[in-house]
């Protein structure tokens, strides 16, 4: 249970998730939606201040109540993406206890979709089974008797929960089957370093007092969950339990290292383990891993490889023994009775979340489904919210994106000639999918049986288990999705080279399927375009067209690049929402440049869906302008000081009125409002940024 944690690096992994949010504890601060408050605020300049001309009315309308976690006083930020988490959460628990109360034909998506989820929630159903269910495991566990059985046994937790984002495997290590970062024809294994329980390396090795103190609580936790397990002696368990997990901490990856996905390609082969990596029993390892056959094995943090399978054999069998019954219990804490699933939470929902409210068992069931069943979740989200006609008029919007992006590309300035030809061809290879996956995950072989949400939870594991193996044995599916239709939010994966979009993000007011074409492409469509330029920025200038490691700029490029964004950081810096505060126009220059590039380009496809006919007049605006004003819209935000402070202090992208006024450097804006020397935001065309 315990929380997941997207890998530090977002930036440079293989795979970057935009929006995209599942909270298990921390509910979306709720506000109601006010009526539309869409209208224009005359009483604002659109070249003074075109970010309130857009959005006063809304800003103004907004209420956002006081923060609902105990613990915060303070009023918590509120914009157009918490609003679609919220919503499209309660669009969500309603189609799953729909499908709970349907008792639908056994084996129907709807069936394991509304048996999970009533099986989760038979809490008296789970706390009559006790411990039981864990008892084969148990077993298996106490029947370990030296190094060979462990690393048996350790290989069999060898699994699937972690998807190249999310890092933090709940045993030593993580599996994940891609393509490899040379070779974009195979899948192979990548595994990563896993196996703490408290979420960073720091934690165990920070030598400040409040580290300290986790630590004594994290022991603590140790402690009392062995002690619900019936193991005597648990203090000195505890401590020694502590101790091993310190010493795997220690063998981490440093942070930084993380950053650099070079220092994560390490292909090994099966035989350099037992080389490179002395102490584990590799060969029992990697047979009940399911991995005997497999030769090629990407090491993300050898580091990690190294030190644990040191451990395996300089610690004490017991100990490992008390580590992994603790794991075992704390990973299906869920499903266990309510003694185990309050002292879960009391750590790491109250001391490493700061939430004190007793977490609702609605919204942990809803989690659960959606984390075991996501598609078959995703086929009864998109059936009632996003038809083929929705999904069929977001491609033909991508279509004009991608042709806006074939006609700029060989005018950029920055790029060499031969860089421009890269640029294209990797162009020609992006993959954009948009709602929903063409061909959904088969679960027909994962039995969800009602009243077993324990056996259900394993039995959902297992599934994903075989099917990441199965995968070893198939060829790389360059459109396989890894973000659920239901989770509002976009997912860039470099390797391979595709991009995600799915339905719930395609919703009003960023994409309405049967609305105005001019706001579409001024919301979605900016926001789809701004992702796909870091296909070709900074970001994705290390995975060529096939996703494989490969830095394809030149040095010429990237000085060109550098002195074009020198005008991009100035302008930025000019914006001081404080007086004793700027934005810090390094921090937020790559994502400036893309929404730039996304806003140009979006322009363009626009322009290209006219066909060359007049867009039609809709309340007095013109085509141009609601487009315009659908861009400056994403970017509305209710944020008080506090946050505003952070977000400039630590966020890569710039406060939503910045971004908002990305508009100053596009000439069709100045056109569409009549924008003139004298007004604030008025830039002359030379002092426009033109770096795409
Ligand atoms: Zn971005």
């Amino acid at each position: 249970m315990q929380p997941k944690r997207a890998s530090a690096p977002l930036l440079s992994a293989v795979l970057v998730a935009i929006f995209a949010s599942i909270m298990l504890f921390s509910p979306a601060p709720s506000a109601a939606q006010n009526a539309t408050e869409d209208a224009v605020d005359r009483s604002v300049k659109p070249g003074d201040d075109f970010y309130r001309y857009a959005n006063k009315r809304w800003l103004a309308a907004v209420t956002v109540p006081a923060g609902q976690n105990a613990g915060q006083s303070v009023v918590q930020s509120y914009d157009t993406r918490a609003m679609l988490i919220e919503k499209t959460g309660q669009r969500v628990r309603d189609l799953i206890q729909e499908a709970a109360g349907s008792h639908s034909i056994k084996g129907s998506v709807s069936q394991k979709v509304g048996d999970y989820y009533a099986s989760f929630m038979d809490e008296n159903g789970i706390e009559a089974k006790g411990l039981t269910p864990l008892g084969d495991e148990l077993a298996r566990i106490s029947a370990i008797t030296n190094k060979s059985s462990l690393s048996a046994y350790l290989g069999t937790t060898l699994n699937g929960e972690i998807d190249g984002l999310t890092a933090n495997a709940d045993h030593i290590f993580g599996l994940w089957v891609n393509q490899g970062f040379e070779d974009a024809n195979h899948n192979v294994v990548h595994l990563w370093q896993g196996g703490l329980g408290m979420p960073d390396r720091a934690d165990y090795v920070d030598p400040s007092p409040k580290m300290a103190a986790l630590r004594s609580q994290y022991q603590a936790h140790i402690a009392a969950i062995l002690k619900l397990a019936g193991i005597p002696d648990v203090e000195t368990r505890a401590a020694r339990v502590m101790s091993l997990e310190t010493a795997i901490a220690q063998a981490f990856a440093p942070e930084a290292d993380a950053a650099d996905v070079f220092k994560q390609n390490n292909p090994w082969k099966r035989t350099d383990f037992g080389a490179k990596a002395r102490g584990m029993d590799w060969e029992a390892y990697f047979n009940s891993a399911g991995l005997a056959e497999q030769s090629d094995i990407i090491v993300w943090q050898p580091s990690a490889v190294i030190g644990v399978s040191a451990l395996v054999e300089s610690e004490n069998t017991d100990v490992w023994k008390d580590y992994l019954r603790f794991h075992l219990i704390e990973h299906y804490a869920g499903v266990l009775p309510k003694t185990v699933a309050a002292e879960d939470f009391s750590f790491y929902g109250a001391i490493l979340s700061g939430i004190h409210q007793t977490p609702d068992r609605n919204k942990l069931a809803i989690a659960a489904t959606n984390a075991a069943l996501g598609q078959a979740v995703g086929q009864l989200y998109t059936q009632r919210y996003f038809s083929p006609e929705a999904k069929a008029r977001a491609q033909s919007m991508v279509a004009d994106l991608i042709a806006a992006y074939r006609a700029r590309i060989p005018n950029l300035a920055w790029m060499s000639p031969e860089t421009r030809q890269k640029s294209l061809a990797k162009l020609a290879a992006l993959e954009v999918l948009v709602g929903y996956p063409d061909t959904w995950i088969d679960y027909s072989t994962l039995d969800v049986v009602s009243g077993d949400a324990f056996g259900n939870m394993r039995r959902a594991e297992t599934f994903l288990r075989s099917r990441n193996l199965a995968k070893l044995k198939q060829p790389v599916d360059p459109i396989e999705w890894s973000i659920n239709p239901q989770i509002p939010g976009a997912v860039i994966m470099f390797s391979p080279n595709a991009e995600f979009f799915s339905a719930a993000i395609l919703q009003p007011p960023y994409f309405d399927s049967q609305g105005d074409t001019a706001s579409n492409y001024g919301s979605a469509g900016a926001g789809m375009a701004h992702e796909i330029s870091h296909t070709f920025d900074e970001l994705g200038n290390i995975y060529d067209a096939q996703g494989r490691l490969a830095d394809w700029w030149t040095a010429q490029d990237r000085a060109a690049y550098h002195a074009a964004a020198a005008k991009v950081v100035a302008q930025f810096e000019g914006y001081c929402p404080f007086a004793d505060l700027c934005v810090d126009g390094k921090r937020v220059l790559t994502e400036n440049i893309a929404d730039l590039a996304g806003l140009l380009v979006a322009h363009d496809a626009y322009v290209l869906s006219l066909k060359g006919k007049p867009d039609i007049e809709i309340d007095g605006l013109s085509g141009e302008q609601r487009f315009f004003l659908a861009f400056a819209r994403r970017w509305r935000k209710v944020q008080p000081e506090a946050a505003l402070r952070k977000q400039i202090a630590t966020d890569t992208h710039s406060p939503g009125e910045y971004r908002s006024d990305t508009v100053r450097n596009v000439d069709a804006w100045y056109k569409a409002f009549g924008i003139a020397p004298g007004d604030k935001l008025f830039l002359k065309p030379e002092d426009r940024v033109r770096i795409w």
